[in-house]
């Protein structure tokens, strides 16, 4: 009698699984695997470009305000990184960039160099900060733009917080002029771009909004930089 090699067995049993697989897939109706490929490619080319905004430096008594007006009649939600030195009496403008739907983070008490300091006192200002924010909106932040974009090093570790720099900057601080800031930005801009400008001037308000609109025109979506990184 004829041994049965099951070792060879062994091999046609998956062969089996995959053919009897690829009928059960070829039976499908035609219309339905069609369908399923029209939605995929429709997604692709009605996804949105990404893009955030990030303001630094505020909360601004007026020019904060008059952004978040700006912004939530464009729908556009942005990133907000406060100075701990500005946050008192600007407590009302930290709950309602919260309440809006913006992210909160953070970026030194008083705009220290962050590498100039002691590793320790460095984690006490952001520290300060960080709980400044927390008593008003009941969050710690946890992304910090360092003053000057220098982070000092260790401190991710030591704070648990993760630090954000830029990819376009709009040098609003230095232009002062919204149409030269607009410029500057939009022939930059591309997607997943992170673009740093400062809720300190009248001009960054006026340019935000042109910024904005331009963009949108074009096909970004404006988000907080949680959803970038
Ligand atoms: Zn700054």
């Amino acid at each position: 009698m004829k041994k049965i090699d099951y070792r060879k067995l062994g091999l046609f049993i998956p062969v089996i699984c995959i053919v009897l697989m690829g009928m059960i897939v070829m039976k499908k109706p035609p219309e339905i695997v069609s369908v399923s490929t029209t939605a995929v490619s429709n997604k692709t080319a009605e996804r949105p470009k990404k893009i955030a905004l990030t303001f630094d430096d505020g909360p601004h008594p007026r020019y904060t305000e008059q952004i978040l007006d700006g912004l939530a009649e464009r729908n556009v939600k942005a990133t907000f990184f406060v100075l701990g030195r500005n946050i008192k009496g600007n407590e009302d403008i930290i709950k309602r960039i919260q309440d809006e739907g913006h992210l909160i983070g953070n970026h030194s008490y008083d705009h220290v160099r962050l590498t100039s300091l002691r590793l320790e006192t460095a984690y006490e200002d952001l520290n300060k900060v960080n709980q400044c924010i927390y008593d008003i909106t009941g969050v710690y932040p946890i992304y910090v733009r360092p003053p000057f974009g220098e982070w000092r090093k260790g401190l991710d570790c030591k704070m648990n917080m993760i630090p954000v720099l830029w990819t376009v900057d709009s040098k609003d601080w230095q232009l002062k002029n919204a149409d030269k800031i607009v410029k500057n930005v939009v022939k930059k801009v591309k997607e997943g771009d992170i673009i740093l400008m400062h809720d300190w001037y009248s001009t960054s308000v006026t340019a935000t909004m042109q910024i904005v609109d331009e963009l949108q025109k074009q096909g970004y979506d404006f988000v907080t930089v949680d959803e970038l990184i």
